[in-house]
C-alpha cells in the first residue's frame, strides 16, 4: 500500500477519498489551509494546515512523509465567485497547482492524479460528452481548471510527471458511514439546497423552465462522491502500477433534470419541495451528461451508486444530522 499526499483533502470530495484511501489501506497525509475544508472532516493526526503556495513546506512534507503520489483538490470551485474575482481563481487555483508542481519536483514525486471538471467543456456541442470534444471553458473557474489541465501536460511531457486528469460532472450525494458530506459556504448545489429547503421551508428557485428539454429544466449527470472518490483510488493505483498518463471523464451517463431531482427528494423525503420558478442563470448549458466509457475501460471504475433516490437518500440523511 502507498504513501499518498491529498491536497484539499478537508473538502467535500477529498475527505470522502481520504476515507476511502485508508480503508483500502493506504496511508495518507492531507495539506489544506482550511480557507474553505473542515478540520472535522480529516481523521486526527493526519493533517498538515499548510497553503499550496508555501512550495517550501509542502516540499519537505512530501519529502518526511515519504510520499510516492499526489491527489490535488485544493481549489476554490465556486462559478459565480470566479467571474466576479478571477483573480482569486488565478492565485488560488493555478498559482496553488503550479507551486504543488515544483515541490512535487523538488522532492521527486511525479505520480498526480488532478481533480478537473466538466466545465472545460463549456456548452458542448455533443451530449453524452466524449473527453475529444473541444476544451473551451465559459467562467474563471473553468478556465483555472483547464490552465493546470495544460501545466500537468506539459509536465508529463517535459519532467516525466505521470498523471491522471479527472474532469468530474456533478458530484452530490455522501458517505453516511464516515459522518461526510456535502457543506459548501455558500452553498450553491442544487441537491443541497433542495434538502434545505424541505428543511426550513425557504423556497428554493429553479433556475429556468423553458430549455429546451423535455420537462424544460436543465438537465446533468449527477454523479455520487462516493463512486467519485473510487474513481480517484483506481486511477491513484493504476499510476502506482505504472499505467499511463489519461484523461477520463467521471460521470454515470444518466441525465436528470432539475424537476426530476426535486421529485426524487419529495419521494426520499416524503415531504413536499417548497420551489418558485426563476429565470435561467448565466452561463448554465442546457444538458450535460458524460460519456464515461473510457474511464470504465480503461481503470474498470464503474458508478455502483447512480441510482437518484440512493444518491438523494444519502445526502437526506446528512443533511437532517445537520439540521439546515
Ligand atoms: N439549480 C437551480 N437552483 C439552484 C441551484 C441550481 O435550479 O438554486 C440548477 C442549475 O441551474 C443547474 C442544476 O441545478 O441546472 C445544477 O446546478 P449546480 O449549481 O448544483 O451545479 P452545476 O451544474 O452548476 O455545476
Amino acid at each position: 500500500m502507498a504513501r499518498i499526499l491529498v491536497t484539499g483533502g478537508a473538502g467535500y470530495i477529498g475527505s470522502h477519498t481520504v476515507y476511502f484511501l485508508r480503508k483500502r489501506g493506504h496511508s495518507v497525509v492531507v495539506v489544506d489551509n482550511l480557507s474553505r475544508g473542515d478540520r472535522a472532516n480529516v481523521p486526527e493526526g493526519i493533517l498538515r494546515v499548510v497553503d499550496l503556495r508555501d512550495t517550501a513546506r509542502i516540499t519537505s512534507i512530501l519529502k518526511e512523509e515519504r510520499c510516492e503520489a499526489v491527489i490535488h483538490f485544493a481549489a476554490y470551485i465556486s462559478v459565480g465567485e470566479s467571474t466576479k474575482a478571477p483573480e482569486l481563481y488565478f492565485a488560488n487555483n493555478v498559482g496553488g497547482s503550479s507551486s504543488l508542481f515544483e515541490a512535487m519536483q523538488q522532492a521527486g514525486v511525479n505520480k498526480l492524479v488532478f481533480s478537473s471538471t466538466a466545465a472545460a467543456y463549456g456548452n458542448p456541442p455533443r451530449v453524452p460528452i466524449t473527453e475529444d470534444q473541444p476544451i473551451a471553458p465559459i467562467n474563471p473557474y473553468g478556465d483555472s481548471k483547464v490552465m493546470v489541465e495544460r501545466m500537468i501536460e506539459l509536465l508529463d511531457r517535459y519532467r516525466g510527471f505521470r498523471s491522471i486528469r479527472l474532469r468530474y460532472f456533478n458530484a452530490c450525494g455522501a458517505e453516511p458511514e464516515a459522518g461526510l458530506g456535502e457543506r459548501h459556504d455558500p452553498e450553491t448545489h442544487l441537491i443541497p439546497l433542495v434538502l434545505r429547503a424541505v428543511l426550513t421551508g425557504e423556497p428554493v428557485t429553479v433556475f429556468g423552465e423553458d430549455y429546451d428539454t423535455p420537462d424544460g429544466t436543465c438537465i446533468r449527470d449527477y454523479i455520487h462522491v462516493s463512486d467519485l472518490a473510487e474513481a480517484h483510488i483506481k486511477a491513484v493505483e493504476h499510476l502506482l502500477y505504472n499505467g499511463a498518463d489519461a484523461v477520463f471523464n467521471v460521470g454515470t451517463g444518466l441525465g436528470h433534470s432539475v424537476r426530476e431531482v426535486l421529485s426524487a427528494v419529495e419521494t426520499v423525503s416524503g415531504r413536499k419541495v417548497p420551489y418558485v420558478s426563476g429565470p435561467r442563470r448565466e452561463g448554465d448549458p442546457p444538458r450535460l451528461v458524460a460519456d464515461s466509457q473510457k474511464l470504465q475501460r480503461t481503470l474498470a471504475w464503474k458508478p455502483v451508486r447512480a441510482d437518484l433516490e440512493r444518491i438523494i437518500a444519502d445526502a437526506w440523511q446528512f443533511a437532517r444530522k445537520l439540521g439546515t
